[in-house]
């Protein structure tokens, strides 16, 4: 089953994370979904907490009004909302000094009808990490600044990508860790198992391969994250990034080293056998 820190949503840096909140499309997130649709229907809006570095912050959490006419199929779009002089937004930008800085210094030099479409370079990149926790109204935030990627970046370098995707898939701890990454480790590989866990249980924990969860019939659930680009180059713990299979594909894909074609969602082997992903919602 999934903890109580469930993943939410892991959230680029731009420019609104930084002023006024971050809008959550609801389609991967099952527990959250189900959890949120419960207490807040569309159009309406609630306070919240938002606990960054032990701190609490308030926020408010609206599930925004569309026309349903209109799109009939969109699913709900949550945003926590906070405002650009509020103690939160000011941490945020004190944290992401790099984006903010960068993305400043671009907007000042931008006409204002291109300032929105302002993207932080591949290498630059902070993210903001959203998980849910014990109480319902209160998020814990997690923030993965550009020191904490450059960090992750030199210990992954000797890494091998099946033992990593080993300790994300059943929690090994990490022994060879040194003072100095542990805790960019710890937050990094915590982001990438909530996301990976929270794909398995919408997967029902079946191979999205061959569609099966052969361990449900001993009474366990066995199923693993795979990162399409492997994670020790790509540093890569996107939903996108992570299909879920079963320990047997998953074996199979290390050895057979298949190549994945994203557009038709086929993995394609060098002997010529070719395997479609047959269970998708996130790819
Ligand atoms: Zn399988
Ligand atoms: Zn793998």
């Amino acid at each position: 089953m999934l903890d109580n820190n469930s993943y939410v949503y892991k959230k680029e840096v731009d420019w609104s994370v930084l002023q006024q909140g971050v809008s959550i499309p609801v389609t991967i997130q099952v527990v959250f979904q189900t959890t949120i649709n419960k207490f807040l229907p569309r159009g309406q809006s609630k306070d919240i907490y938002l606990v960054l570095e032990g701190k609490t912050y308030k926020a408010r959490l609206v599930n925004q009004k569309f026309d349903e006419r209109k799109y009939p199929n969109r699913k709900d779009i949550l945003q926590i909302r906070y405002h650009p002089q509020s103690e939160i937004a000011e941490r945020l930008r004190s944290i992401f000094a790099v984006s903010y800085r960068y993305i400043l210094e671009e907007r000042n030099s931008l006409p204002e009808n291109q300032r929105k479409f302002i993207k932080v370079p591949e290498e630059q990149k902070e993210y903001l990490a959203i998980y849910t926790t014990d109480y319902p109204d209160t998020y814990l935030l997690e923030c993965i600044t550009q020191e904490d990627t450059k960090i992750i970046r030199e210990a992954m370098a000797n890494e091998d990508e099946q033992e990593y995707e080993a300790s994300i898939n059943y929690n090994t701890v990490d022994y060879t860790a040194t003072i100095a990454t542990v805790n960019q480790m710890v937050k990094v590989r915590k982001l990438n198992r909530a996301i990976g866990e929270t794909l398995k249980f919408l997967y029902n924990y079946r191979c999205q391969i061959c569609g099966e969860n052969i361990s449900a019939r001993y009474g366990v659930n066995i199923v693993e994250s795979h990162h399409i680009d492997p994670f020790v180059e790509s540093l890569n713990n996107n939903a996108e990034n992570q299909v879920i299979i079963c320990p047997n594909h998953h074996r199979i894909i290390h050895r057979a080293r298949p190549v994945f074609n994203r557009r038709k969602l086929i993995f394609v082997y060098h002997n010529g056998v070719e395997e479609r992903i047959i269970l998708n919602q996130h790819l």
